[in-house]
Order: structure tokens, then C-alpha cells, then sequence
């Protein structure tokens, strides 16, 4: 067997990883080898003699666990991105030891000690200002995650670590698994009447690829709202459809999420705090579980009666067919209808619009360009993860190169649901490198020969990744730990809620939405008559996102030793209570397939997109209305706020930008709020 591709540093261009040579059985022993060289590095740290200094023990830290970092970035991505059985093992193995791994080194006491003695005397180091963050961020970390406990509190905090690690990975793969089971499997294309050809003839393959000749398969995405929904003519079709997606994980995932919640509010209550969501507040942008509260609770009312406002047309729409009563899997079908006739929009109308490849280079990279003066070249010379994913090199206005972009765009049976960004290679001054950053969508493939045509959805998430992966690619960071993304979870998605900006804007839009066959653009009024259509649904998705949010909330403001008895039960009370039990719209997760908080590190943390998304309406309204050229206004952007990453308070760098605390009346008007 050749040597394993993670022991050394890769030689490739930027240091991505090199794919052609990785192999699964790779993984564990790179995990294995790379925890053991961390620990025998911070060993070495403890182990010396002289006095501790920021160099010898925090910049010590910082260069720490090489190895181990480089074959995490490429599990992580590949596990989630185009997993197999054998993948899914190695996470189930790797995910407890990965957790007793981060507890081994801050539960380390000869290593807390030595930090705590810089930290007490940090402001006579004569530290630079990100050094001197470096040292507070890591003291924090370190008391945050039990540095201070004694030795059984210790154990016992080890325990519930390990047990809450492996229980997130078996929750999801378990969703993983109810999502492929629940496909909906339909006998005859009438049953599908509504959708157009090309989407029948995408069922159809996708039912060959299943295994299930001669039918139609709909695969389920992640959401409880599947977009098929919105056209299928046959209710009964509708009913299947939403309740296939609803059920998704009740019986194996109900009982992990009770578990999972009771574990953390153990593990708060250990760490000093009274809930899991106090712990976790206390060290976002929020700070405080009132603040979240507040916000949240100042939206409910008025969201809540823009759906009923909205539930009274779609009512009437529905009565020409005989519905009474507008049901959850009729919502979108008559939305779509009201679309159409009060707003003469149709959804299937845009789609030839939106080809893949033009909204990409002519609409993602162009305002790149026009904001941040980037180019992108392709480079099929660089292997990416899956033969589908194609590698950009990332250059600036003079032409100094900056970084890989990796595009995955594709869904495929193997990659989880959903869009995200995350970081190959991360910049660092420290250790030289530059970035490498990746983006996930799952756009389905069409029948072979056809174009990649998109939905407005898809082409808003095709922005919004993207504004992750500039993120990820302006950093200019000293120290990894806080290197682009690396910020707030509720700060995090502010950028890439900016970027969103620019798909509408008129001369990017024009530049990218031209017909895939004809080359017209888009007819005329066409964009401002969708952008009036998406005020209309606004009721509808705030009420859904703010239950999805509230029920997140609910079951991390538990007090440890709260007993639930029965997931659904709680998940129906808690959205009552909240305000936001509207029968016709189901939160945007339910608890059992709710992965972002029991599975991916966004537990009591949900509420982050509209609290990101306060700093996002601010920010684009200043875009607009400051006066200056937006290569300007893009610049100011990139360099007060993309490029500081974590490396100065969050909030500073919007202040930088803005010249002024973030605002929440320009959020409140876009979401029809006010
Ligand atoms: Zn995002």
C-alpha cells in the first residue's frame, strides 16, 4: 500500500488536498495518527521548562494539529458531500473520538495554566491587537469547555461530550436514511400532472437510478415544504407528498432529540449556565438568551397575521376548486396560483432564464467582479472531491492570484441535503497558506443532453454560498483560529445574506438571466412583478422559519431535569405556546430531521439567520444608498469586514462598514413586518 496522502502536506496548487490519491480506508488511520500528533504537541508544550510565553504556548497552539486538520476538512466535506457505507462508519467512529479529543486538550491542566498566566498578565505582553484576542478567545474556549471543573464534574463532562457526539451522527444519518426511504414512488406520469416534461422526465430517471423501473420517484430535500408542492394538480398527490415529508425520523429521531436536549442542559447546568441556549448565547454576537427572545417575539404577531392575511386569498383561490379549507400541502399549490394571477408570475416561466453555467460566470462572478474586481479561471487540471465538482482559480484585479473556489453544485443520491460552504485549505499569515473554499448545492441533474435550468430558489442559494465562499477566500487572518468564517454562528450568515443582493440587482440580472436557447433576457417587468410575488409569501416563510427557530429555542431553554415524554407532543406544545402554531404551516424543520440543531452544530443557534439577517438588510440598504460606486462600497466591505474574519469583534467590523450599530427597521420592512 502507498503511503497514506494525509501524512504530508499537500504539494498541489494551494495545498488542496489531493483527491486523485485519497482512498476511504485513508481516513481512520490519518484521524487515528492525527490526534495522537496533537496530543504529543501540546505535550511537548506542557513538557517545557521556561516560563510560559505567548509564543511557546499559544502560537504553539495555533500550529498544533496539522495533520489532523487537513484530514478533517476533507472527511467532513466528503462524508457529507458523497458519503458510502464505509464513510458513514468511519464517522460513527470518529465523531466520539473527535469529542474526547477536543476535551483531552481543554481539559488539559498544565496547558490551562499556562494560559491563564499569560491571561493574567496579557496586557503587559506588549501583544498586537490580534494576538492579544488570540490569547482572551482561547481562555475563553478553554473555560467554556470545563477547563475550571474538578476532576469529576470533568468525567463527568467527558461522558456527556462523547455520548452527545455519537448521537448527533446517529441522528443524522438517520435523517439521511429517512430522506432516501420516504422518496414518494408513483405508479403513472398522470399522478404528476402539473410538473412540467422536463421534471416528469427527471422523476422518471430518478426512479431507474432507484431501482424502481417503469415508476416516478420524487426524492425528498430537506425542508418539511417540498417544491413539487407547489405545482402537483392532484391533492391526494399533494397530501403524499407533504406527509411522506413530515414523517420523516418520528420514531428513530424523537427519542435522540429528547436525550440530546436532556444531555445539554445537564451540560449547561455543569458549565454554569441555567439552559443550553444561556450557554451558547453567552458567546454569540446575542450574548443574551432576552435578546433573543425579544426579537424573535417582536416578529411572531406580525408575521402570524400576514400568513392569515395570506391563508384569506389562497382561501378564496382554493374555493373555485372546491377546498373549504386551505390544508398544509394545499398552501403552496394556491400561493403559486395567486402568484400567477395577481401578480402574473410563474415560477416554470423563469426557469429557462436561469441556466447553470451563465448564472455562474455571467451573474455569481460577474458581481464578484463588479464588487471586489475578482476573475475566475477553471482549472480541469485540479481534481476535486467527485467528478462533478470543478475547481476555479480565484484572482484579484491585478491579477494576484487569492485562492480556489470548489464547486459542487449537483444533488446526488450519496450528498445530504441542503447548500452549504465550507473551507478545504483556511488562510493563515501563520501558516502561509492561502484559501481553498467549497460550495455544496443539490440541483437536481436533468435528463441527459438537457440544460441545468434553476428555480429562483436555487439561484438565491447559488448567491448565497457564494457569499460564504468570499468570505472564506478575502480573509486576511493571522492566526486559523480566526480565519474567515470563523465568526459567530449568528454572525456568520450575514455575509452570505449580503451577497443575495446581487442577484436582482439590475445590471447583474441582466448580465445573467437570458433565455438558455434564445438569449432574450427576461420579458419586461417580469423581475419586479416576482420581487412584488415575493412580498406575498413573505407571511408564510417568516411564520415558517420562526417555527422552525421558536422550536430550536424551546428545546434548549429547558431546565436540566425537565422531563419530556414524547418529541411530537413537545414540538406541538412548544409551537403553541409560541405563537406560531399556524395548522397550515409546519415549521420549516420538525424536531426529527431538524439536523441543523441536532447534527451540525446549529443547536439553540436557528434563530442565527434572521438575527444575521438584521445585519444583512442594514448592510445592503447602505450598499445602495451611500453614494459611492459599489467598487467602492465592495472594497470598504471586504476589507473592514469580510477580510477580519474573527479576528477583531464581529460587530466592530459592521460598525467599521455602516458607521453605526446594526438597525432592525430595515429587516422589519423587507419581511413586511413593519
Ligand atoms: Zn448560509
Amino acid at each position: 500500500m502507498t503511503e497514506n496522502p494525509f501524512f504530508r502536506p499537500s504539494t498541489l496548487d494551494y495545498e488542496l488536498p489531493p483527491f486523485a490519491e485519497i482512498r476511504e480506508e485513508h481516513y481512520l488511520p490519518a484521524y487515528e495518527r492525527g490526534m495522537a500528533e496533537q496530543l504529543a504537541e501540546i505535550a511537548a508544550i506542557t513538557a517545557d521548562r521556561s516560563l510560559p510565553t505567548f509564543e511557546n504556548t499559544l502560537v504553539a497552539l495555533e500550529r498544533s494539529g496539522e495533520l489532523l486538520r487537513r484530514v478533517d476538512a476533507v472527511f467532513r466535506n466528503q462524508s457529507s458531500s458523497d458519503t458510502t457505507d464505509l464513510l458513514d462508519e468511519v464517522e460513527a467512529k470518529v465523531s466520539p473520538l473527535l469529542a474526547a479529543h477536543h476535551d483531552a486538550i481543554h481539559l488539559d491542566r498544565a496547558l490551562f495554566a499556562r494560559i491563564e498566566a499569560l491571561y493574567r498578565t496579557r496586557t503587559e505582553l506588549g501583544l498586537d491587537p490580534e494576538s492579544l484576542r488570540l490569547l482572551e478567545r482561547r481562555y475563553t474556549g478553554f473555560e467554556r469547555s470545563g477547563a475550571r471543573l474538578g476532576e469529576a464534574e470533568q468525567a463527568r463532562l467527558r461522558e456527556l461530550n462523547a455520548e452527545l457526539a455519537a448521537l448527533g451522527t446517529t441522528f443524522q444519518q438517520n435523517v439521511n436514511a429517512a430522506t432516501r426511504a420516504n422518496a414518494l414512488v408513483l405508479d403513472s406520469a398522470a399522478e404528476l400532472a402539473g410538473l412540467s416534461e422536463g421534471a416528469i422526465a427527471g422523476a422518471a430517471e430518478n426512479a431507474r437510478v432507484l431501482g424502481h423501473e417503469d415508476k416516478y420517484v420524487l426524492s425528498l430535500k430537506n425542508t418539511s415544504g417540498q417544491p413539487e408542492l407547489a405545482q402537483l394538480t392532484d391533492r391526494s398527490v399533494r397530501e403524499r407528498l407533504l406527509a411522506a415529508s413530515l414523517g420523516r425520523g418520528i420514531e428513530a429521531n424523537g427519542p435522540i432529540a429528547i436525550r440530546m436536549a436532556g444531555l445539554r442542559a445537564e451540560r449547561a447546568a455543569l458549565l454554569g449556565h441555567p439552559s443550553h441556549a444561556a450557554y451558547v448565547v453567552a458567546d454569540e454576537t446575542a450574548g443574551t438568551v432576552e435578546a433573543v427572545s425579544a426579537l424573535l417575539a417582536r416578529l411572531v404577531g406580525p408575521a402570524v397575521a400576514n400568513a392569515r392575511r395570506e391563508a384569506a386569498e389562497l382561501a378564496a383561490a382554493a374555493a373555485a376548486d372546491g377546498i373549504g379549507e386551505i390544508a398544509a400541502h394545499d398552501w403552496a399549490y394556491y400561493s403559486e396560483k395567486v402568484r400567477q394571477s395577481s401578480f402574473q408570475v410563474d415560477a416554470a416561466v423563469l426557469r429557462p432564464y436561469f441556466e447553470l453555467e451563465r448564472v455562474l460566470r455571467d451573474g455569481v462572478f460577474f458581481a464578484a467582479n463588479l464588487a471586489y474586481g475578482l476573475s475566475f479561471t477553471e482549472r480541469p487540471d485540479l481534481t476535486a472531491h467527485h467528478p462533478d465538482a470543478r475547481v476555479f482559480e480565484v484572482f484579484e484585479e491585478d491579477g494576484t492570484a487569492l485562492g480556489l473556489f470548489v464547486g459542487d453544485f449537483h444533488a446526488r443520491a450519496s450528498k445530504r441535503g441542503g447548500a452549504w460552504m465550507d473551507s478545504l485549505v483556511e488562510q493563515s499569515a501563520l501558516t502561509g497558506r492561502r484559501p481553498v473554499v467549497l460550495n455544496n448545492l443539490n440541483i437536481p441533474l436533468p435528463a441527459p443532453g438537457e440544460p441545468v435550468l434553476m428555480s429562483w430558489d436555487e439561484v438565491r442559494t447559488l448567491f448565497h454560498e457564494f457569499g460564504h465562499a468570499l468570505h472564506g477566500l478575502f480573509s486576511e487572518v493571522r492566526y486559523p483560529l480566526f480565519s474567515g468564517t470563523s465568526v459567530p454562528r449568528d454572525f456568520v450568515e450575514f455575509p452570505s445574506q449580503v451577497n443575495e443582493m446581487w442577484m436582482v440587482r439590475p445590471e447583474v440580472l441582466a448580465n445573467y438571466a437570458r433565455h438558455h436557447e434564445t438569449g432574450e433576457p427576461l420579458p419586461a417587468g417580469l423581475v419586479e412583478r416576482m420581487t412584488a410575488a415575493e412580498g406575498f409569501g413573505q407571511g408564510f416563510r417568516t411564520v415558517e422559519y420562526l417555527a422552525a427557530t421558536l422550536l430550536d429555542w424551546a428545546w434548549h431553554t429547558v431546565p436540566q431535569g425537565e422531563e419530556i415524554a414524547d418529541a411530537e407532543e413537545f414540538e406541538s406544545r412548544a409551537l403553541a405556546a409560541a405563537g406560531v402554531g399556524v395548522d397550515a404551516i409546519p415549521p420549516r424543520y420538525r424536531t426529527t430531521y431538524f439536523q441543523h440543531v441536532f447534527a451540525s452544530g446549529y443547536s439553540a443557534a436557528y434563530y442565527a439567520y434572521i438575527w444575521s439577517e438584521v445585519l444583512d438588510a442594514d448592510t445592503v440598504q447602505w450598499f445602495e444608498g451611500n453614494g459611492r460606486p459599489v467598487r467602492e462600497s465592495g472594497e470598504v466591505f471586504r476589507r473592514e469586514l469580510l477580510a477580519r474574519g474573527f479576528s477583531r469583534d464581529p460587530l466592530e467590523s459592521f460598525r467599521a462598514v455602516v458607521g453605526r450599530a446594526p438597525e432592525t427597521e430595515p429587516l422589519l420592512a423587507r419581511r413586511g413586518l413593519l
